[in-house]
């Protein structure tokens, strides 16, 4: 199945039908609508397009959505008490703060204030503990979703070698240990590996955070490689490019994610279902 397109778009769209299906549920059953509410702070022209596509999303599934938008120079303590706030308010059952946060932020301080129960980004220390033991959590949205679209190939992650290139806190490493949860045997690659196609010529599974467009090329990838794409540039002409050149690469992988409408799509309808999930545990 050479060059095989991995549709991030249409699976996210079965999931949002069965999230949707199921907010339905729990509205009837239990009168309760799942609510998320989404912090941004600042004018950052990307996280103003990604707060507005989470808010769609969100009413698109039939879910209380509230977007809470402060200027740049809000201060870390307003920002504090407004958490507070949606902590305990009952419509809210996620809470979302947009990163990053304006310099004079301590984004830390911001995340631990989130209640774990209400922390469906799942980036709060609690969350991430409890992902790394393996015990019951919200898991980080954009790492689950390459999870989801690497099971719907049908492949068998269990005893292969999984290779990201990658170890940021908020893809490489978790996406680097949900791998390992899967059975597969996972290497990680980062700025300081010396030899990268070394590695990655090893990959059954491919995942690439990096940030730099088109970096991957077929020399990197093994024939029949499946090839997840996370990286999202915005190149000079104004056009999104992923961290792997898809049309060199394309042919060699397996199955290979688009950019944009591979990876992106799943991150905002992992975060819809852990709204649910949430929801459901109230
Ligand atoms: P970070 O900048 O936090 O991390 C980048 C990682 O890439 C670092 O670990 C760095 O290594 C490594 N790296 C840098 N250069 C190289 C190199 N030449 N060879 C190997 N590794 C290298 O980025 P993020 O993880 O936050 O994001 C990565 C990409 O994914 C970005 O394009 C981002 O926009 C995108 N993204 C997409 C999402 C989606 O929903 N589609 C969600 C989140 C991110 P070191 O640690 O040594 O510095």
């Amino acid at each position: 199945m050479s060059g095989n397109i991995i549709d991030g778009k249409q699976t996210a769209a079965a999931i949002r039908e069965d999230i949707k299906r199921g907010t339905e549920k729990l509205i009837q059953e239990r009168g309760i609508q799942p609510g998320l509410a989404v912090v941004l702070v600042g004018e950052d022209p990307a996280s103003q397009v990604y707060v507005r596509n989470k808010e769609k999303a969100c009413v698109n599934v039939g879910m209380y959505s509230e977007v809470h938008r402060l200027p740049e120079a809000t201060t870390q303590e307003k920002l504090l008490t407004l958490i507070s706030q949606l902590g305990s308010d009952d419509r809210i059952h996620g809470i979302l703060v947009q990163l990053p946060l304006p310099k004079h932020i301590d984004e830390k301080a911001v995340i631990d204030a989130i209640p774990p129960e209400k922390d469906v980004d799942g980036f709060h220390p609690v969350s991430v503990g409890n992902m790394v033991i393996g015990d019951e959590c919200y898991l980080p949205c954009t790492p689950a979703g390459i999870i989801e679209l690497i099971k719907r190939t049908g492949l068998e992650l269990a005893g292969k070698h999984a290779v990201v290139v990658g170890r940021s806190n908020i893809v490489g490493k978790p996406v680097a240990l949900l791998l390992l949860h899967e059975h597969a045997t996972v290497s990680i690659c980062h700025s300081r590996t010396p030899d990268l196609a070394a590695i990655t010529t090893q990959a059954d599974v491919l995942v690439v955070a990096v940030g730099r467009a088109n970096m991957i090329k077929r020399e990197h990838v093994k024939p029949g490689a499946i090839v997840i794409d996370v990286g999202v540039n915005r190149l000079p002409d104004g056009k999104l490019a992923g961290d792997v050149d898809f049309a060199d690469v394309k042919d060699v992988a397996g199955s290979i994610t688009p950019v944009p409408g591979g990876v992106g799509p799943m991150t905002i309808t992992m975060l819809l279902k852990n709204t649910l999930q949430a929801a459901s545990r109230r």
